[in-house]
């Protein structure tokens, strides 16, 4: 099967999923065998994992705990030469068959590696109490596999065309923006500033938080970051309380101008009230910014 599709078709129409599984299913069995490398013949020297035809199935090299609900898995490449082949903002749509379910489960990840890296990808996910997908995710040892049935396009990122962006995710939602992030600030010809605010439930859900840290401090000036916990444990000064409000936004946002865009990912809850409806504006909409310069992962 063409492995790009835009992820926000598959969440408009659910009933997509079990098309692209069934088309996918035929795919994997009509065109290759288990664990043979996609290469993609874009570029011959460095062969490309993801964007090819039929599923791929990577074996799971590394599992690390990162706090009582997320681990990070890093799936080693067939040809530890080759890169991952995805653009900037995309995510993987992972295909699994948990024990007892009647139908395959489709769930998009974004990687969190540089997606430059050779010979592997690494997720971060965070498992949801009786989730299909993470659940199996997170059952997974050193050694197993697992498969991903398609490229998931996020947005179409060109550098330089604002001059600005604040990002604003929620708890594991940071994963498209910490592809952004890195994909901004890795590239020496990229000048975007970026303003990120990044609300947690605890602050051990402060994910990625050493990798933004060097990153503040390697662009000091170019990218800042405002973390504010909802439901802190203890007393910590640095650190905000509270949502992401419309309050904290007004603060930290200076103005909506035109070259000026807004990426949000988080919960469900925390998007709607942002982002808004067709009928109510939401906070970014009351803050002066248009449908247009919002975009929604
Ligand atoms: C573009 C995109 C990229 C994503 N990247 C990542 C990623 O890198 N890492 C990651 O961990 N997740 C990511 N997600 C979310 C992921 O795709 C799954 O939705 C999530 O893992 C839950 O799937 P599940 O099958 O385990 O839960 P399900 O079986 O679908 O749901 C079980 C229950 O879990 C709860 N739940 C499910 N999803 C959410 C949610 N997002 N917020 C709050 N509660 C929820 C609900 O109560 C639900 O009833 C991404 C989502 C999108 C749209």
């Amino acid at each position: 099967m063409a492995s790009r599709l835009s992820w926000q078709s598959l969440r408009a129409r659910p009933a997509l999923f079990s098309t692209v599984a069934v088309a996918g299913i035929g795919a994997y069995y009509g065109t290759r065998s288990f664990l043979l490398p996609m290469g993609h013949a874009e570029s011959p020297e460095v062969p490309k994992i993801f964007g090819g035809f039929g599923f791929t199935t990577l074996r799971l090299q590394d599992v690390k705990v990162v706090n009582h609900n997320t681990k990070r898995l890093v799936f080693e490449f067939p040809d530890q030469d080759a890169k991952s082949g995805l653009s900037l903002t995309s995510a993987l749509l992972t295909y699994s068959w948990p024990k007892g379910q009647w139908f395959p489960v489709l769930r998009p990840y974004t990687p969190i590696s540089d997606l430059n890296q050779t010979g592997s990808v690494e997720l971060m996910v965070k498992h949801y109490p009786n989730g299909k997908a993470s659940s199996h995710l997170h059952s997974l040892a050193p050694g197993d596999t697992l498969t991903f049935a398609a490229t998931l396009k996020g947005f179409p990122w060109i550098p330089n065309k604002y001059s600005q962006v604040y990002l604003i995710a929620g708890g594991a939602g940071i994963t498209p923006i910490y592809q952004l992030i890195q994909g901004i600030l890795n590239n020496p010809n990229d000048q975007t500033k970026i303003n990120l605010v990044f609300g947690v439930n605890t602050k051990q859900d402060l994910l990625l938080r050493e990798e933004l840290e060097e990153y503040k401090n390697r662009f000091p000036g170019r990218f800042n970051y405002i973390y504010t916990v909802s439901h802190p444990k203890e007393e910590d000064s640095s650190l905000r309380k509270g949502y992401v409000t419309e309050e904290l936004l007004r603060d930290v946002m200076r103005g909506a101008d035109k070259d000026t865009h807004v990426f949000v990912c988080g919960p469900p809850g925390m998007e709607n009230a942002l982002v808004g409806s067709r009928r109510s504006p939401g906070v970014l909409g009351r803050l002066g910014f248009s449908k247009d310069q919002i975009y929604k992962f």
